[in-house]
């Protein structure tokens, strides 16, 4: 069997689920959208199931297969719904939806929902990507207790700048938000991940830790505990040798500047390793530093076996995990951990506590 594969470490996953409600207070649902960020919903949802308040995902049909799973808590579906039929099988679900536009609210009002709704009334509190402005919360919160359909009302917003430390537009968030839902009832809930860790005053009666339970710290530097839950690993498959001066890979782009020692790793773009890497990034083989060697392919990747004499076929390769920070990763192309996490696929999964 091709040796491609993502090792999740439930016991990690756990561990971070505790920190985050224990660093936040009250109660945390844990967001599991996209496929728990690539890491297997339903299985990371089991693995909660005995400590979690419940989970939020983005839409109906990644809480439906939650439900086809056996899991029975509240799930928040975090962009809402989008039809009266989906608003009925979230209701007949026991699913929460976040109401974040006004064709939302009318779906609620001229529906014939029997079941009273749980929902999550979004405020647009800064970021102006989803919400209701400030200026219209109160009235999309007056209707919602008025048309007879709703039970209960959580209040919530969402911040742009969380992971930025020395920025004010989070405090100027959580002040709008505040003013804009003075006298409204409900429970409060603000902070993603970033927010848990780094902005005590948006600390509310729910948390929504995302990237946090999966361990890859969105603040960068701040060693806050996490633990990395899946290792992207493979295994060196052939191994050859290149004089000075040779080129290797798609477009030539590594030149060897003295004979090198080479490994080809089964792991490539196809499997959610980023492409655009540039050549010295890091990798572990057999626990050892080793670094990228030329372009990235769609099946396979080389590495630098120079330094590594022991290593050979069948050592293990390990392209992110507890060896190699997938932060470090995602900064050396430009983009973020969510998103190599989300893009992982083709690879076998294996869980273990
Ligand atoms: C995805 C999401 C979260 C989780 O964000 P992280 O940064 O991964 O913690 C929380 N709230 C909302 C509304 C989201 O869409």
């Amino acid at each position: 069997m091709r040796p491609a594969r993502a090792l999740i470490d439930l016991a990690a996953l756990r561990h971070n689920y505790e920190l985050a409600r224990r660093r936040h207070g009250g109660r945390a649902l844990a967001v599991i959208k996209a496929n728990a960020y690539g890491h297997g919903a339903v299985r990371c949802a089991q693995a909660l199931a005995a400590m979690a308040d419940g989970f939020a995902v983005a839409f109906l049909d990644e809480a439906l297969e939650l439900r086809a799973a056996g899991i029975s808590h509240p799930i928040l579906l975090l962009e809402g719904v989008f039809d009266g039929a989906e608003l009925a099988l979230a209701a007949n679900h026991g699913l929460w939806p976040v109401v974040h536009h006004e064709a939302q609210l009318r779906m609620i009002e001229t529906s014939s929902l029997t079941t009273p709704l749980r929902v999550w009334l979004k405020v647009n509190s800064g970021m102006n990507r989803a919400g209701f402005a400030d200026t219209a919360v109160a009235a999309a919160w007056q209707r919602l207790r008025a048309c007879g359909k709703v039970a209960e009302i959580t209040l919530m917003s969402h911040f742009a700048r969380a992971d930025e430390l020395q920025e004010p537009a989070t405090s100027a968030q959580i002040a709008c938000f505040d003013a804009a839902t003075r006298g409204l009832q409900g429970a409060h809930s603000l902070a993603n991940s970033s927010a848990i860790l780094a902005w005590p005053e948006a600390r509310r009666d729910w948390a929504r830790p995302g990237i946090l339970l999966y361990g890859a710290d969105p603040i960068p530097g701040e060693g806050n505990g996490l633990l990395p839950v899946m290792s992207l690993e493979s295994a060196v498959i052939a191994v050859h040798e290149i004089e000075a001066g040779a080129t290797l890979g798609y477009g030539a782009r590594f030149v060897a500047s003295e004979r090198t020692r080479v490994g080809l790793v089964a792991m490539g773009y196809a499997d959610g390793y980023p492409r655009t890497v540039p050549d010295g990034t890091p990798v572990s083989i057999d626990g050892q530093p080793s670094r990228i060697i030329g372009r990235v392919s769609m099946d396979m990747l080389t590495v630098d076996l120079s330094a590594l004499p022991q290593a050979g076929i069948g050592s293990r390769v390990q392209l992110w995990g507890r060896e190699v920070a997938v932060n470090r990763i995602a900064a050396s192309v430009g983009t973020i951990a969510y998103e190599l996490l989300c893009n992982v696929k083709r690879v076998s999964f294996s869980y273990f506590d």
